[in-house]
């Protein structure tokens, strides 16, 4: 009887997350000096963490120790206060991911439905069949969320619905009334998880507490990993109704945030200043990065959140090769989408590198189909 035998149904067969290579992997791997490689993978803040958030690690790191403070009280007034809703009505998570997965600790089962884009973030799917539901995957429509197909693909059966706006991969948002009617739509026994991994490089945020309010099942996330820039420090928060909150705080682990994670992330959602020069430069090299690939011919979406959508000839081999010349981009075979990249908008330099790779790439297939 092996390992396998002994394991729950279905465990063996669980698909897993791939990750983007760390830095240091890549620089030995191809023999480059690490200063030479720049990870446009997993749309981190390339402009580092708040500089106020370093701060608050250092004056923390004395204090390590000792267990955090497990109903991470300071990080969760300051979230109310900022989303202006109350403490009651706020948690936070080891990441946005561990969020997800606490909705399915606490809400999903064999038997039953959870609605999603077809390529929607990949680990709503992880998280459903992790618990032995069934993954409902809606065509999408020009890369964005067909909400009117995602009403339409709810049944009795159906216990969440997930939607990210700006979506990833795909970059694609939704309309902020569109989704607030979508939110009212939805019957009695189906929560809409609205993933705003991105929302803060949106010019306007859509805002769905209105729905929440009126008493329809509406969860919020957003995370710390994306403009905060503190993926390392790995904290996200869910915002919805206090009793939805209530029964999310019964699944999860006691410190499920460490000290220096919520040290650094009340820090962080302080530092108004760097969240804006961030948004700022985000917005420019979108567009340096958006133009200079359609100059060079390749077919760019999205461009709603901190990374850019694009077709290629052949996604695992630009991949393969940029990676060669120190760039780490994002290949979306698991998503099906085997021409196409995803590429985080970098630093003006690292999207000057990127866009000179991806000519000489270019070139190099047209000879191959002259030759
Ligand atoms: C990056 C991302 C997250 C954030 O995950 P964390 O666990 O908070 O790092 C959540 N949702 C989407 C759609 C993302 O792209």
């Amino acid at each position: 009887m092996n390992y396998a035998d002994l394991a729950n149904a279905g465990v063996s067969d669980l698909p897993m997350y791939v990750p983007g290579k760390p830095i240091a992997d890549v620089a030995s791997e191809y023999g480059l000096p690490v200063e030479h490689v720049a990870k446009l993978a997993s749309n981190e803040n390339p402009f580092g963490p708040s500089p106020l958030a370093m701060e608050a690690v250092r004056e923390c790191i004395g204090s390590m120790h000792l267990y955090p403070d497990g109903g991470a009280c300071a990080l969760r007034r300051a979230i109310a206060d900022l989303r202006g809703v109350g403490e009651d009505a706020v948690m936070v998570g080891n990441g946005s991911n561990e969020l997800i997965e606490l909705m399915g600790h606490a809400f999903l089962r064999p038997g039953l439905e959870v609605v999603m884009g077809a390529q929607a973030f990949i680990v709503y799917k992880l998280v459903t069949r992790l618990f032995g539901a069934t993954a409902v995957e809606v065509p999408m429509r020009d890369f964005g969320h067909d909400l009117e197909a995602m009403r339409r693909a709810i049944t009795d059966r159906t216990r969440m619905v997930f939607v990210a706006s700006p979506n990833n991969p795909t970059g694609i948002a939704n309309d902020g009334d569109a989704l607030l009617a979508f939110a009212k739509s939805l019957p009695e026994h189906v929560i809409f998880c609205f993933d705003e991994a991105y929302a803060e490089y949106l010019e306007a945020a859509p805002d769905l507490r209105e729905a929440i309010l009126a008493g329809h099942k509406v969860v919020c996330l957003r995370t710390f990993s994306k403009i905060y820039g503190l993926g390392g420090l790995r904290v996200g928060y869910a915002y919805g109704d206090r009793d939805l909150i209530a029964l999310l705080e019964r699944v999860r682990q006691p410190f499920n945030v460490n000290l220096i994670g919520q040290a650094a992330a009340l820090a962080a959602l302080e530092d108004v200043e760097f969240l804006e020069k961030c948004r700022g430069a985000n917005n420019q090299g979108r567009e340096q990065l958006s133009a200079g690939l359609r100059d060079l011919g390749f077919e760019t979406w999205g461009g709603q959140a901190n990374f850019v959508l694009t077709r290629v000839s052949d996604g695992a081999r630009y991949f393969e090769a940029l990676q060669k010349r120190g760039l780490i981009v994002r290949p979306l075979g698991g998503y099906g989408m085997h021409d196409f990249l995803r590429i985080t908008i970098g630093r003006q330099d690292e999207n000057e590198r990127l866009l000179a790779e991806m000519g000489l790439l270019l070139s190099g297939d047209a000879k191959r189909k002259v030759g």
